[in-house]
């Protein structure tokens, strides 16, 4: 099908839920995508910070050939070999007892809530903070301090309540008799990539373990190596309760994660919770190949470096024009530009892609550049040569 095709039929027959770029995806390799017309791509965006090893990556490669001439998929009837191996060193690397599989960032999430409520045996409020994002599904929604994913969908669901993001005084005065936990984002993603302020995460961990409420880090975009370690919590000074995971996780496969402390988790009794799909050993077998790659192989040490490069170049476009770029930030490869009111970010992107670079955008008029992990040093040069070029012609 021809490009114009693709995007006809795609308008006739699926949910119109997603403003899609103009651009028909065919193929890809390291850290580079083609469309549909043959055209380059340096993909900054690596599927929502989901494409941790970029495309077509040996390990994973060699891993789903050695995975397809077993099992996919059996169900939780039964045990497997993979999902307990991934566990283990899952535990080991956070700290956490125990862990629960499942399919996607808002569905660990979910299973966190429930987790929460069940250990609190009656105690069911949950504090998270504005601009933060959890995911679309009911609960999740409402957990999600932004009215624009929520307009709509009332009635919400009861037991959360928002406080602004780095401010440890309104956390104080929102802990009431009911409140169970508190749900973060070391590093808001979706929010506008808004980095923890020192000493506000331990503050909060501090006011949990005063009022016995559980510290739940939602590290669906920040962890898996994304920051420079395995979780974003874990450049702080602080232990949580919960821990939520998946983009990342499976290197490009649908895998969720809910981590928990030992304590915490035995509030699950048999039947309290549940995925048909959660834990399939095929997606098990991709994930732990990405995970011993990312913690034994040196990646997080190259994220670190990576990083540093990037933010200092971002930095240095910062200075250089002033007058269309207000802030960068960021922490390992999770990076943004927050753009003056009067250059959308939007506009910016369609600029970018344009001159061959993908980026996403995020709250409070950012664009953000999530890479995948493996981006090396040329890449972000070209990337910043694309972003200097791309700005000079709009500022
Ligand atoms: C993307 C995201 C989610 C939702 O994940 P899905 O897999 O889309 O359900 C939840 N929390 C954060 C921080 C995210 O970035």
């Amino acid at each position: 099908m021809t490009t114009q095709e693709i995007i006809a039929q795609e308008h006739e027959y699926i949910m119109q839920t997603y403003k899609r770029f103009p651009i028909v995806m065919t193929r890809g390799e390291g850290v580079r995508v083609w469309d549909n017309d043959g055209k380059c791509y340096l993909d900054f965006l690596a599927g929502i910070a989901v494409n941790a090893l970029g495309y077509n990556h040996p390990i994973i490669r060699e891993t789903i050939h050695k995975q397809a001439d077993g099992l996919i998929h059996t169900s939780n009837l039964f045990y497997t070999q993979n999902q307990i191996e991934l566990a283990k060193l899952m535990t080991e690397h956070s700290g956490m007892g125990r862990a629960f599989y499942c399919n996607s960032g808002a569905e660990a999430n979910e299973g966190a809530f429930k987790l929460a409520r069940k250990w609190g045996k009656g105690r069911f409020e949950i504090l998270t903070a504005l601009q933060s994002f959890h995911g679309r599904t009911l609960a999740t929604i409402t957990a999600t301090g932004q009215t624009k994913y929520q307009d709509g969908f009332a009635p919400l669901m009861p037991g959360f309540r928002y406080v602004p993001f780095n401010d440890l005084e309104a956390v104080r005065q929102n802990i009431r008799p009911d409140t169970v936990a508190i749900m973060l984002e070391a590093v808001q993603g979706e929010g506008g990539i808004q980095v923890a302020t020192p000493g506000y995460l331990e503050g909060v961990a501090a006011l949990c373990h005063e009022h016995n409420i559980l510290l739940l880090f939602d590290e669906v975009q920040a962890g898996m190596g994304r920051t420079g370690k395995l979780f974003a919590f874990q450049h702080f000074n602080v232990q949580p309760d919960i821990i939520t995971t998946a983009k990342g996780l499976g290197a490009g496969f649908p895998i969720g994660m809910m981590l928990a402390r030992r304590e915490v988790a035995d509030a699950f009794e048999f039947g309290n919770h549940a995925s048909t799909f959660g834990g399939g050993e095929f997606v098990c077998g991709v994930a732990l190949a990405f995970v011993n790659l990312l913690l034994h192989d040196g990646l997080l040490d190259h994220v670190v470096k990576m990083g540093e490069q990037l933010l200092s170049k971002l930095r240095g476009l910062q200075a250089k024009y002033p007058n269309a770029i207000a802030d960068a930030r960021g922490l390992g490869l999770m990076a943004g530009l927050q753009f003056r009111d009067a250059i959308p970010a939007a506009d910016v992107g369609a600029a970018l892609r344009e001159h061959g670079l993908l980026t996403a955008t995020a709250g409070g008029n950012v664009v953000r550049f999530v890479p995948p992990l493996v981006i090396q040093p040329a890449d972000i040069e070209e990337a910043i040569a694309i972003l200097d070029k791309t700005i000079g012609n709009l500022a």
